[in-house]
Protein backbone atom coordinates (compact mmCIF):
# COMPACT_ATOMS: atom_id res chain seq x y z
CA UNK A 1 0.00 0.00 0.00
CA UNK A 2 1.93 3.22 -0.94
CA UNK A 3 1.20 6.89 0.26
CA UNK A 4 -1.87 7.62 -1.77
CA UNK A 5 -3.90 4.67 -1.38
CA UNK A 6 -3.14 5.50 2.27
CA UNK A 7 -4.68 8.70 2.19
CA UNK A 8 -7.90 7.18 -0.09
CA UNK A 9 -8.56 4.42 2.56
CA UNK A 10 -8.29 6.79 5.11
CA UNK A 11 -10.63 9.66 3.32
CA UNK A 12 -12.97 7.21 2.79
CA UNK A 13 -13.60 6.44 6.23
CA UNK A 14 -13.46 9.69 7.74
CA UNK A 15 -15.59 11.41 4.98
CA UNK A 16 -17.74 7.86 5.62
CA UNK A 17 -17.88 7.62 2.07
CA UNK A 18 -20.60 4.67 1.05
CA UNK A 19 -19.74 4.43 -2.31
CA UNK A 20 -16.37 4.27 -4.36
CA UNK A 21 -16.98 4.60 -8.03
CA UNK A 22 -14.14 2.99 -10.46
CA UNK A 23 -14.28 4.61 -13.65
CA UNK A 24 -12.81 3.76 -17.22
CA UNK A 25 -13.14 4.17 -20.47
CA UNK A 26 -13.96 2.04 -23.55
CA UNK A 27 -12.75 2.79 -27.21
CA UNK A 28 -15.89 5.17 -28.46
CA UNK A 29 -15.46 7.47 -25.32
CA UNK A 30 -18.13 5.69 -22.92
CA UNK A 31 -17.60 6.74 -19.54
CA UNK A 32 -18.07 3.48 -17.54
CA UNK A 33 -18.42 2.57 -13.96
CA UNK A 34 -18.80 0.18 -11.35
CA UNK A 35 -19.48 1.13 -7.51
CA UNK A 36 -17.22 -0.63 -4.71
CA UNK A 37 -18.38 -0.96 -1.26
CA UNK A 38 -15.82 0.89 0.68
CA UNK A 39 -14.42 -2.31 2.74
CA UNK A 40 -13.59 -3.47 -0.83
CA UNK A 41 -11.15 -0.92 -1.84
CA UNK A 42 -7.93 -2.14 -0.11
CA UNK A 43 -8.26 -5.13 -1.89
CA UNK A 44 -9.35 -3.77 -5.61
CA UNK A 45 -5.98 -1.73 -4.51
CA UNK A 46 -3.80 -4.83 -3.86
CA UNK A 47 -5.28 -7.08 -6.63
CA UNK A 48 -7.10 -5.33 -8.85
CA UNK A 49 -10.97 -5.62 -9.48
CA UNK A 50 -12.15 -7.87 -12.31
CA UNK A 51 -14.43 -7.76 -14.73
CA UNK A 52 -15.82 -9.07 -17.92
CA UNK A 53 -14.06 -6.89 -20.27
CA UNK A 54 -15.26 -8.77 -23.89
CA UNK A 55 -18.75 -7.30 -22.52
CA UNK A 56 -16.92 -3.51 -23.22
CA UNK A 57 -16.76 -2.02 -26.92
CA UNK A 58 -13.82 -2.99 -28.20
CA UNK A 59 -11.85 -4.10 -25.27
CA UNK A 60 -11.27 -7.76 -26.08
CA UNK A 61 -11.66 -10.70 -27.93
CA UNK A 62 -14.04 -13.29 -26.13
CA UNK A 63 -11.42 -15.68 -25.48
CA UNK A 64 -9.79 -13.05 -23.48
CA UNK A 65 -12.41 -11.81 -21.51
CA UNK A 66 -11.00 -11.65 -18.14
CA UNK A 67 -9.59 -7.99 -17.44
CA UNK A 68 -8.67 -6.09 -14.19
CA UNK A 69 -9.32 -2.76 -12.87
CA UNK A 70 -6.38 -1.07 -11.24
CA UNK A 71 -7.57 1.96 -9.29
CA UNK A 72 -5.44 5.00 -9.77
CA UNK A 73 -5.47 6.67 -6.19
CA UNK A 74 -4.22 10.00 -7.37
CA UNK A 75 -7.55 10.51 -9.11
CA UNK A 76 -9.95 10.23 -6.12
CA UNK A 77 -12.62 12.68 -5.89
CA UNK A 78 -15.77 13.25 -3.90
CA UNK A 79 -18.53 13.35 -6.54
CA UNK A 80 -20.06 17.14 -5.23
CA UNK A 81 -23.69 16.08 -7.44
CA UNK A 82 -24.76 12.95 -4.75
CA UNK A 83 -25.08 15.20 -2.21
CA UNK A 84 -23.62 14.86 1.35
CA UNK A 85 -26.12 12.02 2.88
CA UNK A 86 -24.27 9.27 1.24
CA UNK A 87 -21.31 10.26 -0.17
CA UNK A 88 -19.91 8.79 -3.15
CA UNK A 89 -16.14 9.29 -4.31
CA UNK A 90 -14.76 7.95 -7.88
CA UNK A 91 -11.48 6.83 -9.14
CA UNK A 92 -10.60 6.80 -12.36
CA UNK A 93 -8.77 2.87 -13.13
CA UNK A 94 -6.08 1.38 -15.32
CA UNK A 95 -7.14 -2.22 -17.30
CA UNK A 96 -5.20 -5.20 -16.63
CA UNK A 97 -4.67 -8.07 -18.02
CA UNK A 98 -4.51 -11.28 -15.56
CA UNK A 99 -0.84 -11.53 -15.44
CA UNK A 100 -0.64 -7.86 -14.26
CA UNK A 101 -0.11 -6.58 -17.64
CA UNK A 102 -1.63 -3.44 -18.93
CA UNK A 103 -4.44 -3.93 -21.25
CA UNK A 104 -3.33 -3.57 -24.55
CA UNK A 105 -7.05 -1.92 -25.66
CA UNK A 106 -7.27 0.61 -22.30
CA UNK A 107 -7.32 4.12 -23.75
CA UNK A 108 -5.91 5.42 -21.32
CA UNK A 109 -2.94 3.13 -21.43
CA UNK A 110 -2.54 4.25 -25.27
CA UNK A 111 -1.99 8.04 -24.13
CA UNK A 112 0.09 7.45 -21.43
CA UNK A 113 2.56 5.41 -23.86
CA UNK A 114 2.86 8.57 -26.17
CA UNK A 115 3.09 10.35 -23.08
CA UNK A 116 6.34 8.06 -21.69
CA UNK A 117 7.79 8.59 -25.16
CA UNK A 118 7.12 12.68 -25.06
CA UNK A 119 9.40 11.56 -21.76
CA UNK A 120 12.12 9.88 -23.45
CA UNK A 121 12.53 13.16 -25.93
CA UNK A 122 12.37 14.88 -22.60
CA UNK A 123 8.45 16.86 -22.91
CA UNK A 124 5.83 16.77 -20.92
CA UNK A 125 2.48 17.90 -22.91
CA UNK A 126 0.24 20.14 -21.78
CA UNK A 127 -3.75 20.34 -23.41
CA UNK A 128 -6.10 22.46 -22.71
CA UNK A 129 -10.01 21.84 -24.29
CA UNK A 130 -12.29 24.04 -25.41
CA UNK A 131 -15.74 21.37 -24.89
CA UNK A 132 -18.84 23.15 -26.89
CA UNK A 133 -22.18 20.93 -26.52
CA UNK A 134 -26.02 21.96 -26.85
CA UNK A 135 -28.32 22.33 -24.07
CA UNK A 136 -31.44 21.53 -24.89
CA UNK A 137 -35.11 21.40 -23.16
CA UNK A 138 -35.43 17.81 -23.11
CA UNK A 139 -34.61 14.01 -24.67
CA UNK A 140 -37.55 14.52 -26.78
CA UNK A 141 -37.50 16.39 -30.26
CA UNK A 142 -39.74 18.82 -30.70
CA UNK A 143 -43.19 19.33 -33.37
CA UNK A 144 -41.13 19.72 -36.00
CA UNK A 145 -38.85 16.38 -35.28
CA UNK A 146 -35.62 18.70 -34.19
CA UNK A 147 -34.24 18.91 -30.78
CA UNK A 148 -35.41 21.65 -28.99
CA UNK A 149 -32.44 24.16 -27.79
CA UNK A 150 -33.26 25.75 -24.48
CA UNK A 151 -32.69 29.65 -26.04
CA UNK A 152 -32.43 31.19 -29.21
CA UNK A 153 -29.47 33.33 -28.26
CA UNK A 154 -25.78 33.60 -29.73
CA UNK A 155 -22.29 34.16 -29.35
CA UNK A 156 -20.84 35.74 -26.15
CA UNK A 157 -24.66 36.43 -25.31
CA UNK A 158 -25.74 37.35 -21.84
CA UNK A 159 -28.89 36.09 -21.59
CA UNK A 160 -30.71 37.40 -18.48
CA UNK A 161 -32.80 35.37 -16.59
CA UNK A 162 -31.41 32.59 -19.23
CA UNK A 163 -31.15 29.46 -18.15
CA UNK A 164 -28.05 28.72 -19.92
CA UNK A 165 -25.82 30.81 -17.32
CA UNK A 166 -27.28 29.17 -14.23
CA UNK A 167 -26.30 26.15 -16.02
CA UNK A 168 -22.70 27.31 -17.03
CA UNK A 169 -22.07 28.81 -13.07
CA UNK A 170 -23.59 25.25 -11.51
CA UNK A 171 -20.97 23.56 -13.82
CA UNK A 172 -18.07 25.51 -13.24
CA UNK A 173 -18.56 25.92 -9.36
CA UNK A 174 -18.94 21.90 -9.15
CA UNK A 175 -16.25 21.22 -11.61
CA UNK A 176 -14.02 23.54 -9.62
CA UNK A 177 -14.98 21.56 -6.23
CA UNK A 178 -13.39 18.39 -7.52
CA UNK A 179 -10.09 20.26 -8.35
CA UNK A 180 -10.99 21.06 -12.33
CA UNK A 181 -10.26 24.74 -13.06
CA UNK A 182 -12.22 26.17 -15.98
CA UNK A 183 -10.32 29.02 -17.43
CA UNK A 184 -13.55 31.19 -18.72
CA UNK A 185 -17.29 29.76 -20.04
CA UNK A 186 -19.85 31.48 -22.74
CA UNK A 187 -22.68 31.13 -24.66
CA UNK A 188 -21.62 29.99 -28.33
CA UNK A 189 -23.00 30.52 -32.03
CA UNK A 190 -25.66 28.06 -32.01
CA UNK A 191 -28.87 28.46 -30.05
CA UNK A 192 -29.06 26.72 -26.60
CA UNK A 193 -24.90 26.01 -27.62
CA UNK A 194 -22.00 26.93 -24.53
CA UNK A 195 -18.57 26.46 -24.43
CA UNK A 196 -16.64 25.97 -21.41
CA UNK A 197 -12.70 25.98 -21.59
CA UNK A 198 -10.38 23.95 -19.03
CA UNK A 199 -7.18 25.08 -17.82
CA UNK A 200 -4.46 23.83 -18.97
CA UNK A 201 -2.81 19.97 -17.40
CA UNK A 202 -1.14 17.38 -18.23
CA UNK A 203 -2.66 15.35 -21.56
CA UNK A 204 -3.62 12.16 -19.15
CA UNK A 205 -4.92 14.57 -16.70
CA UNK A 206 -6.96 16.53 -19.24
CA UNK A 207 -7.96 13.53 -21.11
CA UNK A 208 -9.63 12.43 -17.10
CA UNK A 209 -10.94 15.73 -16.32
CA UNK A 210 -12.92 15.17 -20.08
CA UNK A 211 -14.56 12.38 -18.83
CA UNK A 212 -15.67 14.38 -15.40
CA UNK A 213 -16.29 17.20 -17.46
CA UNK A 214 -19.12 15.39 -20.01
CA UNK A 215 -20.30 13.49 -16.84
CA UNK A 216 -20.70 17.29 -14.69
CA UNK A 217 -22.31 18.71 -17.52
CA UNK A 218 -25.17 15.81 -17.80
CA UNK A 219 -26.10 15.26 -14.66
CA UNK A 220 -26.04 19.10 -14.30
CA UNK A 221 -28.37 19.42 -16.90
CA UNK A 222 -30.43 16.77 -15.35
CA UNK A 223 -30.41 18.62 -12.20
CA UNK A 224 -31.77 21.50 -14.23
CA UNK A 225 -34.29 19.93 -15.81
CA UNK A 226 -32.66 20.06 -19.45
CA UNK A 227 -30.98 18.38 -21.64
CA UNK A 228 -27.33 18.60 -22.38
CA UNK A 229 -25.55 16.60 -25.45
CA UNK A 230 -22.45 16.65 -27.30
CA UNK A 231 -23.61 15.21 -30.27
CA UNK A 232 -21.33 16.48 -33.15
CA UNK A 233 -24.24 18.02 -35.02
CA UNK A 234 -27.63 17.96 -34.08
CA UNK A 235 -28.70 20.35 -36.24
CA UNK A 236 -27.87 20.74 -39.92
CA UNK A 237 -28.95 24.77 -39.51
CA UNK A 238 -26.38 25.44 -36.65
CA UNK A 239 -22.89 25.19 -35.81
CA UNK A 240 -21.63 21.32 -34.74
CA UNK A 241 -19.84 21.63 -31.53
CA UNK A 242 -16.18 21.29 -31.43
CA UNK A 243 -13.13 20.02 -28.99
CA UNK A 244 -10.58 22.39 -29.90
CA UNK A 245 -7.23 21.81 -28.16
CA UNK A 246 -4.16 23.63 -27.53
CA UNK A 247 -1.28 21.76 -27.60
CA UNK A 248 2.29 22.78 -25.70
CA UNK A 249 5.74 20.86 -25.01
CA UNK A 250 7.49 21.59 -21.90
CA UNK A 251 11.48 21.21 -21.37
CA UNK A 252 11.29 21.19 -17.79
CA UNK A 253 9.98 24.96 -17.01
CA UNK A 254 10.82 26.40 -20.63
CA UNK A 255 8.16 25.98 -23.49
CA UNK A 256 9.46 24.41 -25.80
CA UNK A 257 7.21 25.77 -28.99
CA UNK A 258 8.32 29.13 -27.84
CA UNK A 259 11.39 31.15 -29.63
CA UNK A 260 11.21 35.49 -29.29
CA UNK A 261 12.95 35.79 -32.44
CA UNK A 262 10.83 33.31 -34.99
CA UNK A 263 7.88 34.23 -37.16
CA UNK A 264 4.87 34.01 -35.00
CA UNK A 265 7.19 33.77 -31.82
CA UNK A 266 7.09 29.85 -33.09
CA UNK A 267 9.88 27.89 -32.42
CA UNK A 268 11.36 25.22 -35.21
CA UNK A 269 10.16 22.06 -32.56
CA UNK A 270 6.89 23.91 -32.46
CA UNK A 271 7.38 23.77 -36.28
CA UNK A 272 8.00 20.82 -36.88
CA UNK A 273 4.89 19.63 -34.44
CA UNK A 274 2.64 20.87 -36.54
CA UNK A 275 3.58 19.92 -39.21
CA UNK A 276 3.42 16.32 -38.23
CA UNK A 277 -0.09 17.30 -37.27
CA UNK A 278 -0.72 18.37 -40.51
CA UNK A 279 0.52 15.37 -42.26
CA UNK A 280 -0.89 12.68 -40.34
CA UNK A 281 -4.58 14.50 -39.65
CA UNK A 282 -6.45 12.39 -42.47
CA UNK A 283 -5.28 9.01 -41.59
CA UNK A 284 -6.45 9.84 -37.70
CA UNK A 285 -9.86 11.73 -38.55
CA UNK A 286 -11.79 8.35 -37.79
CA UNK A 287 -10.60 9.02 -34.36
CA UNK A 288 -10.84 12.48 -33.53
CA UNK A 289 -14.15 12.19 -35.76
CA UNK A 290 -15.35 8.84 -34.50
CA UNK A 291 -19.34 8.85 -35.61
CA UNK A 292 -21.59 9.09 -38.63
CA UNK A 293 -22.65 12.78 -37.32
CA UNK A 294 -19.16 13.97 -37.08
CA UNK A 295 -18.94 14.34 -40.64
CA UNK A 296 -22.23 16.38 -40.93
CA UNK A 297 -19.98 18.92 -38.52
CA UNK A 298 -16.67 18.94 -40.80
CA UNK A 299 -18.68 19.42 -43.56
CA UNK A 300 -21.47 21.92 -42.66
CA UNK A 301 -19.29 25.06 -42.48
CA UNK A 302 -19.85 26.61 -38.91
CA UNK A 303 -16.16 27.10 -38.46
CA UNK A 304 -14.90 23.33 -38.49
CA UNK A 305 -11.81 23.16 -40.22
CA UNK A 306 -12.05 20.68 -43.56
CA UNK A 307 -9.07 21.01 -45.12
CA UNK A 308 -5.09 20.50 -44.24
CA UNK A 309 -4.19 23.76 -43.29
CA UNK A 310 -2.64 26.08 -40.95
CA UNK A 311 -2.75 29.62 -39.69
CA UNK A 312 -1.82 32.50 -37.07
CA UNK A 313 -5.43 33.87 -37.13
CA UNK A 314 -7.16 31.72 -39.73
CA UNK A 315 -10.51 30.08 -38.14
CA UNK A 316 -11.17 28.11 -41.03
CA UNK A 317 -7.72 26.57 -40.61
CA UNK A 318 -7.00 22.83 -39.41
CA UNK A 319 -4.27 24.21 -36.85
CA UNK A 320 -4.44 27.73 -35.51
CA UNK A 321 -1.16 29.25 -33.53
CA UNK A 322 -3.02 32.02 -31.79
CA UNK A 323 -1.61 35.44 -31.18
CA UNK A 324 -0.44 36.02 -27.81
CA UNK A 325 1.72 38.81 -25.60
CA UNK A 326 5.61 38.60 -26.28
CA UNK A 327 5.93 38.35 -22.32
CA UNK A 328 3.67 35.34 -22.16
CA UNK A 329 6.39 32.95 -23.19
CA UNK A 330 4.72 30.30 -21.40
CA UNK A 331 1.59 30.49 -23.16
CA UNK A 332 3.10 29.58 -26.37
CA UNK A 333 0.85 26.78 -27.98
CA UNK A 334 -1.06 25.42 -31.19
CA UNK A 335 -4.59 24.82 -31.30
CA UNK A 336 -6.07 21.87 -33.35
CA UNK A 337 -9.43 22.40 -34.24
CA UNK A 338 -10.46 19.30 -36.03
CA UNK A 339 -11.86 17.26 -32.79
CA UNK A 340 -15.43 17.27 -32.52
CA UNK A 341 -17.30 17.37 -29.16
CA UNK A 342 -17.50 13.41 -28.85
CA UNK A 343 -13.87 11.73 -29.54
CA UNK A 344 -12.34 9.86 -27.48
CA UNK A 345 -10.28 11.86 -25.58
CA UNK A 346 -7.51 9.57 -24.52
CA UNK A 347 -7.31 8.23 -28.01
CA UNK A 348 -7.29 11.63 -29.57
CA UNK A 349 -4.90 12.92 -27.28
CA UNK A 350 -2.44 9.86 -28.52
CA UNK A 351 -2.63 9.86 -31.83
CA UNK A 352 -1.99 13.57 -32.36
CA UNK A 353 0.78 13.65 -29.77
CA UNK A 354 2.09 11.03 -31.84
CA UNK A 355 1.66 12.66 -35.31
CA UNK A 356 3.31 16.34 -33.44
CA UNK A 357 6.89 13.51 -31.83
CA UNK A 358 6.73 12.18 -35.35
CA UNK A 359 7.37 15.48 -37.43
CA UNK A 360 9.87 16.84 -34.59
CA UNK A 361 11.66 12.96 -34.63
CA UNK A 362 11.77 13.43 -38.28
CA UNK A 363 12.09 16.90 -38.97
CA UNK A 364 8.95 17.61 -40.96
CA UNK A 365 8.91 20.64 -42.77
CA UNK A 366 6.24 22.94 -42.33
CA UNK A 367 4.37 24.09 -45.64
CA UNK A 368 3.40 27.53 -45.74
CA UNK A 369 0.38 29.33 -43.79
CA UNK A 370 -2.97 29.52 -45.12
CA UNK A 371 -3.74 32.72 -45.78
CA UNK A 372 -7.64 32.91 -47.09
CA UNK A 373 -10.51 31.70 -45.94
CA UNK A 374 -9.86 28.00 -47.09
CA UNK A 375 -13.21 27.08 -47.62
CA UNK A 376 -14.26 30.02 -50.02
CA UNK A 377 -10.89 28.73 -52.78
CA UNK A 378 -12.07 26.22 -55.32
CA UNK A 379 -11.11 22.76 -55.26
CA UNK A 380 -8.30 23.30 -57.78
CA UNK A 381 -6.80 26.44 -55.61
CA UNK A 382 -7.01 24.58 -52.51
CA UNK A 383 -4.96 21.36 -54.57
CA UNK A 384 -2.93 23.38 -55.90
CA UNK A 385 -2.12 24.86 -52.40
CA UNK A 386 -1.83 21.32 -50.29
CA UNK A 387 -4.76 21.85 -48.91
CA UNK A 388 -5.93 18.49 -49.03
CA UNK A 389 -9.61 17.63 -47.83
CA UNK A 390 -9.86 15.86 -44.11
CA UNK A 391 -12.24 12.46 -44.90
CA UNK A 392 -15.92 13.35 -45.80
CA UNK A 393 -17.93 10.34 -44.32
CA UNK A 394 -16.87 8.04 -41.38
CA UNK A 395 -16.19 5.07 -44.31
CA UNK A 396 -13.79 7.54 -46.54
CA UNK A 397 -12.27 8.22 -43.00
CA UNK A 398 -11.93 4.52 -41.74
CA UNK A 399 -10.18 3.35 -44.91
CA UNK A 400 -7.61 6.04 -44.59
CA UNK A 401 -7.41 4.21 -41.17
CA UNK A 402 -7.35 0.57 -41.87
CA UNK A 403 -4.28 1.21 -44.39
CA UNK A 404 -2.03 3.72 -42.08
CA UNK A 405 0.71 2.08 -40.77
CA UNK A 406 1.14 5.47 -38.19
CA UNK A 407 -2.07 4.63 -36.43
CA UNK A 408 -1.60 0.98 -36.20
CA UNK A 409 1.37 1.71 -34.05
CA UNK A 410 -0.08 4.20 -31.69
CA UNK A 411 -2.80 2.57 -31.00
CA UNK A 412 -1.14 -1.09 -31.00
CA UNK A 413 -2.52 -3.68 -33.98
CA UNK A 414 -4.95 -5.21 -31.36
CA UNK A 415 -7.21 -2.04 -30.03
CA UNK A 416 -7.05 -0.86 -33.83
CA UNK A 417 -8.34 -3.47 -34.85
CA UNK A 418 -11.18 -3.60 -32.35
CA UNK A 419 -11.54 0.14 -33.22
CA UNK A 420 -12.13 -0.45 -36.89
CA UNK A 421 -14.57 -3.55 -36.00
CA UNK A 422 -16.45 -1.11 -33.85
CA UNK A 423 -16.79 1.70 -36.57
CA UNK A 424 -17.39 -0.18 -39.23
CA UNK A 425 -20.61 -1.39 -37.46
CA UNK A 426 -21.69 1.84 -36.92
CA UNK A 427 -21.08 2.68 -40.46
CA UNK A 428 -22.81 -0.41 -41.66
CA UNK A 429 -25.77 0.30 -39.53
CA UNK A 430 -26.13 3.68 -41.39
CA UNK A 431 -25.52 3.10 -45.00
CA UNK A 432 -29.14 0.95 -44.88
CA UNK A 433 -31.30 3.98 -42.94
CA UNK A 434 -33.32 5.46 -45.48
CA UNK A 435 -33.34 9.00 -44.00
CA UNK A 436 -36.64 11.34 -44.07
CA UNK A 437 -34.49 13.40 -46.29
CA UNK A 438 -34.24 10.99 -49.13
CA UNK A 439 -38.46 9.82 -48.13
CA UNK A 440 -39.20 13.80 -49.23
CA UNK A 441 -36.74 13.80 -51.78
CA UNK A 442 -37.38 10.29 -53.99
CA UNK A 443 -41.15 9.39 -52.87
CA UNK A 444 -42.23 12.79 -53.04
CA UNK A 445 -44.77 12.72 -50.09
CA UNK A 446 -44.67 15.84 -47.43
N1 LIG B 1 -18.37 25.20 -33.27
C1 LIG B 1 -17.18 25.25 -34.08
C2 LIG B 1 -16.65 23.83 -34.33
O1 LIG B 1 -17.43 22.94 -34.39
C3 LIG B 1 -16.12 26.13 -33.47
C4 LIG B 1 -16.55 27.56 -33.29
C5 LIG B 1 -15.49 28.36 -32.57
O2 LIG B 1 -15.30 28.21 -31.38
N2 LIG B 1 -14.76 29.17 -33.25
O3 LIG B 1 -15.49 23.59 -34.49
MG1 LIG C 1 -13.24 28.97 -28.13
MG1 LIG D 1 -15.99 27.70 -29.60
MG1 LIG E 1 -10.93 27.48 -30.76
Amino acid sequence: MDRQQEFVLRTIEDRDVRFVRLWFTDVTGTLKSVALAPAEVEGAFTEGLGFDGSSIDGFTRIFESDMLLQPDPSTFQILPWRGEDEPTSRMFCDVMTPDGEPSASDPRYILRRQLNRAADMGFTCYTHPENEFYLLRSEQLGADGKPVPVDQAGYFDHVPGGVAQDFRRHVVSMLESIGISVEFSHHENGPGQNEIVLRYADALQTADNIMTFRTVVKEVAQLQGSYATFMPKPFGEHPGSGMHTHFSLFEGDSNAFYDPAAEYRLSTTARRFVAGLLKHSPEITAITHQFVNSYKRLWGGGEAPAYVSWGHNNRSALVRVPLYKPDKAGSARVEYRGIDASANPYLTYAVLLAAGLKGIEEEYELPEAAAEDISALTNTERRALGHDPLPGTLHDALRLMEESEFVAGVLGEQACENYLRNKRQEWDEYRVEVTPYELRRYLGIL
